[in-house]
């Protein structure tokens, strides 16, 4: 079993505030509403010519084996008075994680692009308040610092940005701070500072090019910015095109299997997915594979973690060819898969895990099926069997609804183990569902197919899901999944599911 997703609910560029509602008498109010559209005027006046920011990032990559990671953040662009900078942790803000902030220093950006008067940071909760920021731009010098990568620790979230002694990795959610409430234009990152040609050991999941400055990356939005997994470590680097999507690939340490099995095997996953909906989710992807530091004891024998297009696998070093192509594979092809369901199909809140995750496992086993890596008996064996262990078997049976253990996820292994095996099977079952009533095999793919052409959409929530199902399959699923996923009347397994 394995933690899968980890999403990261990316902090958009955009925040809104309310203000408590006072008592207001009528006539002052009046005058009061007057002055409010007035201001809101020259406010939004404002904020439409405001041309957007432009972030450019270098990180020091010297210090970064010691656990110490120097960022200079210019943000080029008329800034507001007041602006807070964040972290965007996310559901990965965790004190215990270790990965923590520490302004340096803060200038203000002249209309020639240089250095000019000091400016004044302060701390608000987890964010910095740049004051009196000018109509150029700023400069911000801030410090990361990483826990090590062998502090042994239950929590997988402490392990995601860490040092190693010979390198560093960096959650994209760690390492940049983000001006909050404003526009975003083009964001730029650069890497600085490493020894030794430190270029060859850099594993990003952004497109790069050449410049005076070295290769500059050009992460596309905010959330390719923080949804991503950056490592400078002793990696060996591989590069392949799997159907249009250029896949790399970072394996650090000693394996029984050789780097290019492994990538062969991923170019196998790969393909059989792009081939299930037509296209690749993104044009690039980063796959880092590293030891799992939790192995035994509360953790899990392999975790998989997925954010925007980077790819961590943490397996156990002790593993061999028949791991790498039964468990591995299915891990993997896991994390692939959530390219398409969990980031271009993006859940709008953690109400559709049970979804994202059952759905994923359920799709992952069928396609390692069919692109021959596992055979039936085996997908029946691992998938029956999990649900049999952590779902008919599980104290939750009947007490917690599926979608309700899926929401808290990270809570507790048994409660994860009961939302993986619940909701692969609710998938599964709602297939079944469907089937029924349509006389079709396997409707649901068509209703992950269209979920996908229409992502542009919004965010997946109940009700566009239960629409893209009448959609495709003129059903009403609206009662069924009162029942079965959000309410709690256990789901029958059935005798044989491939
Ligand atoms: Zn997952």
């Amino acid at each position: 079993m394995r933690l899968g997703t980890m999403h990261h609910a990316g902090k958009r560029d955009s925040t809104v505030r309310h203000r408590p509602k006072g008592g207001v008498r009528p006539r002052l109010a009046m005058a009061l509403v007057a002055l409010g559209l007035i201001a809101l005027a020259a406010v939004w006046g404002r904020q439409r010519v405001r041309a957007p920011t432009e972030l450019a990032y270098a990180v020091e990559l010297e210090g970064a084996a010691r656990g110490q990671v120097d960022v200079t953040l210019q943000a080029r662009g008329p800034l507001p008075r007041r602006l807070r900078l964040e972290q965007p942790g996310g559901l990965f803000h965790d004190p215990r994680g270790g990965a923590t902030v520490t302004p340096l220093a803060a200038w203000n950006l002249s209309g020639d692009g240089r250095r000019g008067a000091p400016l004044v940071l302060r701390p608000e909760g987890r964010a910095w308040t740049l004051i009196d920021a000018g109509p150029h731009g700023a400069v911000v010098q801030y410090r990361l610092t990483l826990p090590h990568g062998g502090a042994a620790d239950a929590d997988i979230r402490a392990h995601l940005s860490r040092c190693s002694g010979t390198g560093a990795r960096v959650a994209g959610f760690h390492v940049f701070l983000l001006p909050e409430a404003l526009p975003v234009g083009a964001i730029s990152v650069r890497f600085v500072g490493a020894p030794g040609g430190g270029a060859a050991r850099l594993a990003v999941p952004w497109p790069g090019a050449g410049s005076p400055d070295g290769i500059v990356y050009a992460p596309r939005d905010v959330r390719d910015l923080t949804d991503a997994l950056v490592a400078w470590d002793d990696l060996r680097l591989h590069e392949q095109d799997i159907g249009g999507c250029t896949v790399r690939l970072g394996v650090r340490g000693t394996w029984a299997f050789a780097d290019r099995e492994l990538a062969r095997l991923l170019l196998r996953l790969g393909e059989a997915e792009i081939a299930f909906f037509g296209s690749p989710p993104h044009r690039s992807m980063l796959i880092l594979v590293d030891s799992n530091p939790l192995r035994g004891g509360t953790g899990f024998e392999y975790y998989g973690l997925h954010v925007g297009h980077s790819v961590l696998l943490l397996l156990d070093p002790a593993l061999g060819w028949n791991d790498l192509a039964d468990k591995v594979a299915s891990v993997a092809a896991h994390e692939m898969f959530h390219g398409w369901l969990g980031e271009e199909i993006c859940p709008q809140s953690s109400d559709l895990n049970w979804f994202i995750e059952g759905a994923t496992s359920w799709y992952t086993a069928r396609l390692l099926v069919d692109s021959g890596v596992w055979t039936a008996r085996r997908a029946e064996e691992v998938v029956m069997g999990r649900i049999a262990q952590h779902y008919a078997h599980s104290p939750l049976r009947g007490r917690v609804s599926i979608a309700e253990a899926a929401r808290g996820m990270l809570r507790d292994g048994e409660t994860t183990r009961f939302a993986y095996a619940g909701g692969t099977l609710a998938a599964e079952r709602l297939d079944a569902w469907l089937a029924e009533r349509s006389g079709r095999t396997h409707p649901l793919d068509a209703v992950l197919r269209d979920l996908f052409a229409r992502r542009g959409e919004g965010p997946l929530t109940r009700e566009r899901l239960e629409r893209a199902l009448r959609r495709a399959q003129g059903a009403d699923a609206h009662a069924w999944l009162d029942r079965h996923v959000y309410g709690i009347e256990p789901l029958p397994c059935p005798a044989a599911m491939f």
